[in-house]
């Protein structure tokens, strides 16, 4: 084999030649070489890339000459003198695939869940340890130290602490009537961006967070190990208020007894300390990218919501013996309302979207017109103007609709929650690195929470959501291709390379 100039460096990946800033050909899975000027951009002289590819392919000398032709399918474009060369690494997809669905197949298994029909998985039981065991088996196999904070959130770097390093991961709690993606492949995907980037022997510091009870699925409460880590709880909550579903007791004496110090909450904040980004993969639980087609989605922000519930008072009368005009309906001023918010939402656009998913009438007897109506608000977006502006339209508008009808309607708010912007520069990285794969993806909100919304204030923040069949979640019937999980891990990876 041929020596190679001093000063050149080895890397593992897909070499895309670009001339005059536009990529020209694309050959996949070459070991190629480059030099990393002072200005920090990978660049190499054409004929050092052509070089390099001879040599990483085993062609005689010359025989990568564009001029001489190349082999088919491999060699490319003009001889340029000064050819950029982002260089992306490729992973072998399918064997990423693979060791995907095996980890997802085997947290299915009856070790890791309660229940034999769905997924069944949550703080402090004997299922959620074994697999808190299965990612530290699999982590440190890849010489990854791991811990886990005082209240249970699992974290593994590949460097030691006080070292800057790139957060991934996600939650490996479940809905209790849950499925095998949802949290669960996002921290797996985590995992195989860990194990490419020992495999490629890319270097990059990494530091994997599961985080505890994302579903709220053991105390009720969402997010509550990226909660405590955000300190957006109080301690008289863990000891008090956040109460198990099973027994009643608190989630202070659940984590003593599972072993933790939850009296050292508040160091859960530390696990941020070295992150100099973080991504989270998680399944989109909406239609969109299947309905599109796309088997990507970036997401440039979380949606806030707003919600409350407007009660209308009226009164009650005798069905039969009340003629219309007479009457003080309460369900009708409520069903005016539901209307308007399908119009306030869609006419507010910006991904705002209004659900009403209570009705209540009071009493509630089939020939009895009701007292009271009171229906639920959910108003979610990604524009906080824009969301905000709806909840308090519909309130307006239910006000107006009573007093037309000589009735009285209130809102109450029970909670508002602001919309998180994530970071662009991470956004970027992520479009680029998934516009160099030619698969289909798309820029997209989220609708739904997730614990990356607890952090992205502290640290530079993004998501990568895939697909799942039928937009369905919370499910056993929850279903997402391993295929297109892969496909997030070798993008997550590129992206976290151009941002290192
Ligand atoms: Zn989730």
């Amino acid at each position: 084999m041929r020596q190679l100039a001093a000063g050149t460096r080895a890397f593992a990946g897909l070499v895309s030649i670009a001339g005059g800033g536009k990529v020209m050909e694309t050959a996949h899975q070459l070991v190629v070489l480059t030099r990393k000027p002072e200005d920090g951009r990978e660049r190499a002289r054409g004929c050092e890339v052509l070089a390099a590819l001879e040599v990483a392919l085993g062609l005689p000398e010359g025989r990568a000459n564009p001029c001489l032709g190349g082999r088919p399918g491999v060699l490319f474009g003009h001889n340029r003198p000064d050819i950029r060369v982002p260089l992306v690494a490729t992973v072998d997809r399918a064997g990423s695939a693979e060791r995907i669905e095996r980890d997802i197949e085997t947290l299915a298994g009856p070790d890791y869940t309660l229940s034999s029909e769905a997924i069944r998985r949550y703080a402090y039981t004997r299922v959620y340890r074994n697999t808190l065991d299965y990612f530290t088996r699999e982590l440190e196999a890849i010489g990854f130290e791991v811990y886990e904070d005082p209240v249970g959130t699992l974290v593994a770097r590949n460097r030691p602490r006080g070292e800057n390093v790139f957060g991934v991961g996600s939650h490996c709690d479940s809905n209790r009537n849950g499925g095998k993606y949802d949290g669960t492949m996002g921290v797996v995907t985590a995992l195989e961006v860990c194990r490419l980037n020992e495999e490629l022997g890319l270097g990059l510091a990494l530091q994997l967070v599961s985080f505890l009870e994302e579903e709220g699925s053991g105390f009720g409460q969402m997010l509550l190990g990226s909660r405590i880590m955000a300190q957006r709880v109080a301690e008289e909550e863990l000891k008090q208020s956040f109460l198990a579903i099973d027994d009643g007791r608190s989630f202070w004496e659940h984590a003593k007894e599972a072993g933790y110090e939850p009296e050292r909450w508040r160091e859960s904040i530390h696990v941020l300390d070295d992150l100099d980004g973080w991504i989270e993969m998680h399944i989109e639980q909406a239609r969109v990218l299947q309905d599109t087609g796309n088997r990507i989605g970036i997401v440039t922000a979380i949606a806030g919501y707003v919600h409350g519930d407007i009660t209308v008072h009226g009164r009650a009368d005798h069905a039969g013996a009340t003629p219309m005009e007479f009457r003080l309906d309460p369900g009708l001023p409520a069903a005016e309302c539901v209307l308007e918010l399908e119009r306030l939402a869609r006419a507010a656009g910006k991904g705002t979207v209004g659900t009403v998913g209570e009705i209540e009438l009071r009493p509630g007897i089939i020939n009895v017109v009701p007292a009271e109506a009171r229906f639920s608000l959910d108003v979610r977006g990604v524009d906080e103007e824009a969301f905000r502006g709806v909840a308090g339209e519909i309130a307006s508008f239910a006000e107006e609709a009573a007093r037309k009808r000589g009735m009285k309607a209130a809102f109450k708010e029970r909670q508002m929650l602001p919309a998180t912007p994530l970071d662009g520069r991470i956004v970027s990285a992520l479009e680029a690195a998934a516009s160099s794969t030619d698969e289909p993806f798309m820029l997209m909100p989220s609708g739904a929470a997730h614990d990356t919304m607890c952090i992205a204030d502290q640290v530079p923040s993004a998501m990568v959501f895939v697909p799942c069949k039928d937009g369905i979640s919370h499910s056993p019937l929850e279903e997402a291709s391993s295929d297109d999980a892969a496909l997030a891990a070798e993008i997550i990876l590129n992206a976290i390379r151009t941002l290192s």
